[in-house]
Formats: structure tokens, C-alpha cells, sequence
């Protein structure tokens, strides 16, 4: 019996059917161009309208704040650039966080070479920005703070709130990578004084190349995509319709689900912790044991591979990922797993299992079992295990 278990929801996920049938008649008979004037065009300025409406009200936010873009590194990329440009003669000061995504960390580095300064605040052992941290680097010319809700490798959920007091206390704008938490946690852009917010629609059982950028009335953001008039002039180009209407629909879903679906996926990933750490031996968890994403597991294996881990569980049908070198196409293991302070070998042995709503705990024992066996195999091959073993038994 062959077994196909999708646990990468963290790297995209599948768009729901009732998405999908949603965003159909806009590829076919709805195809009409938001900004044309007859009648049959102006139903799908309508609809993207409603989108827009959904979409706000989601956040506790107003339509005309939400401006859509093709996804979430699109909507990093432009709070950074935008308000670097807007708000020069203020300073040149940025903060975020060695954790982020490289949608903000590349365009953190771009800046910089660009003459803005970029503060990287470190985390603790769970992946969470210290606070004392923050204010003091805060300055005169600081300009922006950007920090993620939730990461996207280890799950860890930041303190948004008091993050956004901080930055509201000392005038400073706030912007957050929501991409990971939208549709599985609870935001209020109010609440949490939040400027800006990305999120995408493929990481909330949406489609993919769709996504929108919250910005606060009031605050100066410059065009991201000159030509046309949509988006409020900010973000020119024909509304890609479909991918609106899914992203609403997605939006739709994910909110009125969000309790059952996550407190489900919750128990099911913490049966999936607690059975790897009381069968796994020489294993940690990564990330914050609590305030985590509902659906994100990661651990570190010792004596582990993490590439070679993946290649044996998808012989037996699982996707998962890892915050090892080569998945990533670089040398370096994730600079997540580094800035949570695990050594290279350390960082290399890691697995991060992100589930859905689908996953059943019956699911689960046979991912463990597998991993089980997997685990195993690969430390009998290993001759730095083989040296640990010897020395342990030399100790007793
Ligand atoms: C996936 C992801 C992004 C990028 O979103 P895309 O829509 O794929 O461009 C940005 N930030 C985080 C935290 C993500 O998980």
C-alpha cells in the first residue's frame, strides 16, 4: 500500500476545492478587466471589492488599507523599500530579526547597500525577540521595525503586541511578516498597533502569486508598480481577478474555521511531538514549546542528515523539510536554526513537519514509525554515532 502524507503546509498548501470553484468563472466566462466600463467588467470590479471587504474585516482593518500584490515576498519587499524611501529625511535606521524570511532579510541586505542602516536583533533559545532588546536599539533616526508574527521554520510566535506598543510609544512605524500566522491566528492590526502586514494566499489553502500588503491610513508609502490606477495608484497593473476572488474565499474559510481546524491540528502535532521525544533518542525540539504555530513541528536529530532524512521519507510518500544546507541551496544550515544558537551539526540534523487539518493521528504513528526506523538506520551508518556509542559504554 502506497501512502502519500503532505506535511510541508509551511512551504505552501493545497487551495481548498470550494477556493478553487470559487475563482473558476473569473478564468472563463467572468474574464472581464476591473477598470472597463461596461457592465459585464464592472461585476469583477465588484467582486475584488468584496474581496478587499472580507480581507479588512478579517484584520479589524478598512478596505481601502488592504492593496494586493502578487504574494507575500512582494508585500515584504515593498514595506521595506516604501518606507525606507518615504521616511529618509527621518532616519535611516531599521530594525528586524536574524529570524525573518529572505523576503525581508534580502531586502533588509539591499537597503543596506543602499545606505540604510539594518539592526538584527538575535532571539532566545525558542526563537523569541527579547523586548529589552529592541528598545535599546532603538534611535533617534529609527524608522521602522519589522518582526514576524510567527516563523515560518520553527513555528515560534513573537510577542506582536507588545512589539507594537513599543514601536508605537516611541513613534517609530511597525510592520509584520504575517504570512505564517494569517489564517491560523487570530490578528488585529488595531490591537497589536500594527502599521504594515504581508500575507499570502497560497500559505492559507489559496493559490499561489496572490497576496496583499496591509498599510495603515496615514502612513506615507510610496507606488511599488508604476503604470495604471489600481490598488489607490500603489500597485499598477490588471487585478488578477481569480487569484483575488480565491484569496477571499481562502480568507472566508480559514477564518470561519479557525478555531476547530487549529485546535484539531493542535493535539494532532503535539501527539506528533510527544511520541518523537519519548521514541527518539538524542532529539530536540526547536522552537517555543507553547507559543507555536498550531500545525509546526521541528526537531533535531543528533548524528543526522538532514537531506538524507528527507530522501528516505519520501520513499515512503511523506514531504517534509528541512533547515539543513542542501535543501536550502546553500552551505550554510538555516540561519533560523543558527540564531536559535544550535550548533552546525546540530542545525544540519533538522526536520520540521508542518501538518493541516487532513493529517489524523493515525497519520502521525506511521510518520513516527517511520521516522523510527529511518533514524536508525542512518545512525548505524554513521561513524560519528558509532564513536559516541563507544565512548558511552567506555562511561558506564
Ligand atoms: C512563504 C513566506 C513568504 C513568501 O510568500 P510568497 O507568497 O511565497 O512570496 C514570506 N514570509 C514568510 C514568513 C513565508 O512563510
Amino acid at each position: 500500500m502506497s501512502r502519500f502524507l503532505y506535511l510541508d503546509n509551511a512551504a505552501t498548501t493545497k487551495t481548498a476545492p470550494e477556493v478553487l470553484e470559487a475563482m473558476l468563472p473569473y478564468f472563463t466566462e467572468k474574464f472581464g478587466n476591473p477598470s472597463s466600463v461596461y457592465q459585464f467588467a464592472a461585476e469583477n470590479k465588484t467582486v475584488v471589492d468584496e474581496m478587499r471587504k472580507i480581507i479588512a474585516e478579517s484584520l479589524g482593518a478598512k478596505s481601502k488599507e488592504i492593496y494586493f500584490t502578487a504574494g507575500g515576498s512582494e508585500a515584504d519587499n515593498w514595506a521595506l523599500k516604501a518606507t525606507a524611501e518615504a521616511y529618509q529625511a527621518k532616519g535611516r535606521h531599521i530594525i528586524t530579526t536574524k529570524i525573518e524570511h529572505h523576503a525581508i532579510l534580502h531586502t533588509a541586505e539591499y537597503l543596506e547597500r543602499q545606505g540604510y542602516e539594518v539592526t538584527y536583533l538575535d532571539v532566545d533559545e525558542d526563537g523569541k525577540v527579547d523586548l529589552e532588546e529592541l528598545k535599546a536599539a532603538i534611535r533617534p533616526d529609527t524608522i521602522l521595525i519589522s518582526v514576524m508574527y510567527a516563523n515560518n521554520e520553527i513555528g515560534t510566535v513573537e510577542p506582536i503586541r507588545e512589539i507594537g506598543e513599543i514601536a508605537h510609544e516611541h513613534g517609530i512605524l511597525f510592520h509584520t511578516d504575517a504570512v505564517q500566522a494569517y489564517g491560523h491566528l487570530p490578528i488585529n492590526v488595531d490591537e497589536c498597533y500594527i502599521d504594515m502586514l504581508s500575507a499570502s494566499g497560497h500559505k492559507l489553502n489559496g493559490p499561489k502569486g496572490i497576496g496583499f500588503l496591509y498599510i495603515r491610513t496615514g502612513v506615507k508609502i510610496r507606488s511599488f508598480i508604476h503604470g495604471g490606477a489600481q490598488e489607490r495608484k500603489r500597485r499598477a497593473g490588471t487585478e488578477n481577478v481569480p487569484g483575488i476572488v480565491g484569496m477571499g474565499a481562502a480568507v472566508k474559510r480559514a477564518f470561519d474555521t479557525m478555531e476547530e481546524r487549529t485546535a484539531r491540528e493542535k493535539e494532532v502535532r503535539d501527539y506528533l511531538i510527544r511520541r518523537v521525544e519519548n521514541e527518539i533518542p538524542y532529539c530536540r525540539l526547536n522552537g517555543h514549546r507553547t507559543d507555536r504555530l498550531p500545525n509546526n513541528a521541528n526537531f533535531s536529530f543528533q548524528f543526522i542528515e538532514g537531506e538524507s532524512l528527507l530522501i528516505r521519507l519520501d520513499m515512503k510518500g511523506i514531504c517534509a523539510s528541512s533547515g539543513s544546507a542542501c535543501t536550502s541551496g546553500s552551505l550554510d544550515p538555516s540561519h533560523v536554526l543558527l540564531a536559535i544558537g544550535l550548533p552546525h551539526e546540530i542545525a544540519h540534523g533538522s526536520l520540521r513537519l508542518t501538518i493541516n487539518e487532513e493529517i489524523s493521528k493515525e497519520d502521525v504513528d506511521y510518520v513516527v514509525d517511520s521516522l523510527k526506523e529511518i533514524v536508525e538506520g542512518l545512525r548505524n551508518m554513521s561513524p560519528l554515532y558509532e564513536d559516541f556509542v563507544k565512548k558511552q559504554e567506555k562511561n558506564v
